[in-house]
C-alpha cells in the first residue's frame, strides 16, 4: 500500500542516491566510462562501437589507463549481451576502476534503467561519470508562476515543487493619495492613474518574460497565482497587463499582506486549497500537522531513530516521517566464531560501505565482527511501518518545515495513532 501511495516520492529517493554515490567516484586516469543508449538504440551498434574504442586503446599512453579502460569496455560488452534491445525508457551504464581508498581501486559497473526517456547517446570516457543528463531529470517537471503586487510594489517568481524561486520585482513612482498644495485635484488624478497604469505595464511585461522564458513553459507551466490587497490585484488582472499565454493560465487571486519577497510564500500560503493534491502542499500540510501534535500536551508525536523504532514495533505509528536526505543504513554484525549478533545503524553518506569500517570485537569472545546484512533505513523503516499499516511519507528538505525535519529531528519523525511511553 506505502509503494503504490508514495511510490514516485519514494522513486526519485533511491535515484536521487544513486547519482550522489556515483558523482562521488573517481578514477585515476581518464578511465570511467559513461555509456548513455536510448531505447531505439540497437544493441549490436553500440557492440560494435565498444569493439572499435577497445581498438584505439592502443592509443593511450599510460599502460595502467590502457589496461583500466580496456577492462571497463570488455564488462560492459559482457554485461550487454543480456540484452536484446534496451529497456523502455533506454538504459545508462557506468564503469570503470574506482579509487576505493588507501592504494586501492575496484572495478565497478551500475546499470540505470532511467525514470524518463533518455533522449541522446553518449559514450564517454573521463575522470568522473557524466551525470548530468540523469540529473536533467530530477528537475521539477511542474512549475507554477508567482506575483505580488500592490500599486507601489511587485515581486514574482516560481514555485518549483517545494521550493519558492525568487526571480525579481519592480518599485513604481505612483505618487500617494495627498496630493500636494497648488495641485489641481482632477490633474493630480489623472497623473495618479497614468503613473499607476505605467507600473502594470511593467510588472505585466517583466514578470511574463520571466515566466516565458522557464524551460519548456508550454508543457511545464502549471499556473499563475496573483496575491495583493484588494483591489489591486483585481485591477491588474482585469486590465490584461500579462502576456495572454501567461494570463490564461490563472488559477486564481489571493488575498496577501506582503508585496516583497516574502509575500511569495504568503501567496503559497494562501493558494493551499488551489493547489491541493500537489506533492509541495501535501508534505506541508503533513509537517505542519507533525509541528502542531509536537507542542501539544497529550502529544502524538515522536522523532528521532529510537523513538520512533520502538513505536513502529509497537504498532502505535500512524504516519511515519521520512527525510530524503536520510543517508543511512540498518547493518547486522555478526561474530562468526562465536554466533553474537547486534543490529546497528550506521551513515552511508559520500558513498561509505559499512562493510568496509571496522566494528569492533565480538564482547563474548573477542573474535571480530564482521558485517552479515545491510539495507537502506528507509527501505528498513517502511518495512516496519508495513507491518502494522502505517503510512509512509518520504518528506523533501527543499521547504521550511521540510528541512527541519532533518537539522531538529534528524530525518525520522511520526505522528502516532495512541500516546505510548517513549
Ligand atoms: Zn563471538
Amino acid at each position: 500500500m506505502a509503494e503504490a501511495e508514495h511510490g514516485d516520492a519514494r522513486k526519485r529517493y533511491e535515484f536521487k542516491k544513486v547519482l550522489e554515490r556515483l558523482e562521488n567516484k573517481e578514477g585515476s586516469g581518464t578511465e570511467l566510462i559513461s555509456l548513455y543508449i536510448p531505447p531505439d538504440k540497437q544493441i549490436y551498434d553500440v557492440t560494435a562501437q565498444l569493439r572499435d574504442e577497445f581498438g584505439q586503446c592502443s592509443n593511450i599512453k599510460s599502460k595502467q589507463t590502457r589496461t583500466n579502460v580496456q577492462s571497463a569496455i570488455s564488462s560492459i560488452l559482457s554485461r550487454l549481451k543480456y540484452y536484446k534491445k534496451p529497456p523502455e525508457n533506454g538504459m545508462a551504464v557506468f564503469c570503470g576502476t574506482i579509487n576505493v581508498g588507501g592504494d586501492r581501486t575496484d572495478l565497478e559497473c551500475t546499470i540505470i534503467d532511467p525514470p524518463e526517456p533518455l533522449n541522446l547517446y553518449m559514450y564517454r570516457c573521463s575522470s568522473n561519470f557524466e551525470l548530468e543528463p540523469l540529473k536533467e531529470m530530477l528537475e521539477e517537471k511542474f512549475v507554477y508562476g508567482l506575483l505580488v503586487l500592490d500599486r507601489r510594489e511587485a515581486y514574482w517568481g516560481f514555485l518549483r515543487g517545494n521550493r519558492i524561486d525568487p526571480i525579481g520585482g519592480a518599485t513604481s513612482t505612483v505618487p500617494g493619495k495627498q496630493r500636494k498644495g497648488g495641485q489641481s485635484s482632477v490633474r493630480f488624478q489623472r497623473l495618479r492613474e497614468i503613473a499607476i497604469n505605467e507600473f502594470y505595464v511593467k510588472v505585466g511585461e517583466r514578470s511574463s518574460n520571466a515566466f516565458l522564458a522557464e524551460k519548456d513553459f508550454f508543457e511545464r507551466f502549471k499556473g499563475l497565482l496573483i496575491g495583493g490587497p484588494s483591489p489591486t490585484k483585481e485591477e491588474f488582472e482585469a486590465g490584461s497587463y500579462l502576456h495572454h499565454e501567461v494570463q490564461k493560465r490563472l488559477i486564481g487571486l489571493f488575498d496577501v499582506a506582503y508585496t516583497n519577497e516574502s509575500g511569495l510564500s504568503e501567496l503559497v500560503d494562501a493558494a493551499k486549497d488551489a493547489l491541493k493534491g500537489q506533492e509541495v502542499i501535501k508534505e506541508k500540510a503533513i509537517m505542519d500537522r507533525f509541528l502542531k501534535e509536537l507542542v501539544k500536551e497529550e502529544s502524538l508525536a515522536s522523532y528521532g531513530e529510537a523513538s520512533v523504532r520502538k513505536n513502529l514495533e509497537l504498532g502505535a505509528v500512524d504516519i511515519l516521517l521520512l527525510s530524503t536526505r536520510l543517508r543511512k543504513s540498518r547493518i547486522k554484525v555478526v561474530c562468526g566464531a562465536c554466533g553474537y549478533s547486534i543490529e546497528k545503524t550506521v551513515e552511508t553518506g559520500l558513498g561509505q560501505d559499512p562493510a568496509s569500517l571496522d566494528h569492533g570485537n565480538c564482547p563474548s569472545c573477542s573474535s571480530p565482527l564482521g558485517v552479515n546484512s545491510e539495507s537502506d533505513i528507509v527501505d528498513e523503516l517502511t518495512l516496519l511501518a508495513d507491518g502494522s499499516n502505517a503510512k509512509v511519507e518520504i518528506i523533501s528538505d527543499d521547504f521550511e518545515e521540510g528541512s527541519i525535519l532533518y537539522s531538529a529531528f534528524g530525518g525520522i519523525a511520526a505522528i502516532l495513532r495512541y500516546r505510548t511511553g517513549f
